[in-house]
């Protein structure tokens, strides 16, 4: 048996042209936002690919550099003049900022009615009980894959591996509220392969190359593998060995090609969302 490829390039090209048809269809140019510090360029290829991205399904993206030097509370100020200013739907901060500044005041900071990235203590907390929050855009991505693949949910084992704020928590609560039967697993889990092995959806976010593998998969399990690492020969890879996995798996996402693709498809649907709420 192999495994169904989960094709998270088309999967957000097909986001991507229902977001331009809706935001064609409004009256208005949703506004995102993105906060760069400092120069760090993958931090910069990132915020030059959200801008395309935004141009491409008609969101009006501004871009705010601001020099590594930038004080806490510079940056707190441009954040509430972002807060304050009509045009802008959705803010985002990209992290990680540069030493000393503090991200979690700074996203603390951030209207929640525009945090796109759903990291507001306000969103996070509403997405923990169940209530409409703005949802950070991988996690977000992850349920889009699973449902364009159609895999049943309900009632579904589903284990989580890794627990940050950014992907592993909100993943976990948004396959709770999906009705699976969710297990979160981090580097403190004991016997790890046994908690995988029974996983009917096994989502991985924790950034080791390769973690995963053939014997940790439950045959015809689904594979949601976030992890994006560097390979000691300088190629990507995931957090599960594709070519093993695949082999057992029922369906499986790629890397690259996979998550990646639908976090920043996510993020203009955030961006939508947040002006359809807001105006
Ligand atoms: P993170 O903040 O470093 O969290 C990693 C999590 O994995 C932690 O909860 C950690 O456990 C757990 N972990 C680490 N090593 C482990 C091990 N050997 N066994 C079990 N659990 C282990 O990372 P993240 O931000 O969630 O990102 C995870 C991966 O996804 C990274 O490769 C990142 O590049 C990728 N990512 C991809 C996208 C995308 O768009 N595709 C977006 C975001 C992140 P503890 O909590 O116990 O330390």
């Amino acid at each position: 048996m192999t495994a169904t490829l989960i094709d998270g390039k088309a999967v957000a090209a097909s986001l991507r042209a229902t977001l331009a048809a809706r935001v064609a269809a409004l009256a208005f140019r949703p506004g995102l936002a993105v906060v760069l510090v400092g120069d760090d360029p993958a931090s910069a290829v990132y915020v030059r690919n959200k801008d395309r991205a935004a141009a491409s399904v008609g969101i009006a993206a501004r871009t705010i550099r601001l020099p590594a030097e930038t004080n806490q509370a510079a940056l707190l100020a441009q954040v509430a003049a972002l807060n304050a200013d009509l045009a802008i739907d959705g803010i985002l901060v990209q992290l990680p900022l540069p030493p000393p500044l503090d991200a979690r005041a700074v996203i603390a900071a951030i209207d929640p009615a525009k945090d796109v990235d759903g990291l507001h203590p306000l969103n996070a907390g509403r997405l923990a009980t169940g209530d409409a929050a703005l949802v950070p855009c991988t996690p977000l991505g992850v349920m889009k894959l699973l449902d364009a693949a159609q895999v049943p949910l309900v009632g579904a084992r589903a284990l989580v591996l890794g627990r940050s704020n950014l992907v592993g928590r909100p993943a976990a609560a948004l396959l709770l509220s999906r009705d699976a039967t969710v297990t979160l697993a981090h580097s403190r889990t004991r016997d790890l392969a046994g908690e995988c092995r029974r996983a009917d959806v096994l989502v991985a976010a924790v950034g080791r190359p390769e973690l995963v593998r053939r014997d940790w998969v439950k045959p015809g399990a689904v594979i949601i593998d976030v992890g994006i690492n560097r390979a000691a020969d300088g190629s990507l890879v995931g957090d599960v060995a594709f070519a093993e996995c695949w082999a057992v798996a029922g369906a499986i996402t790629p890397v690259p090609g996979g998550v990646g693709p639908m976090t920043i498809a996510c993020l203009l649907e955030n961006t939508v969302t947040a002006a359809l709420r807001r105006r």
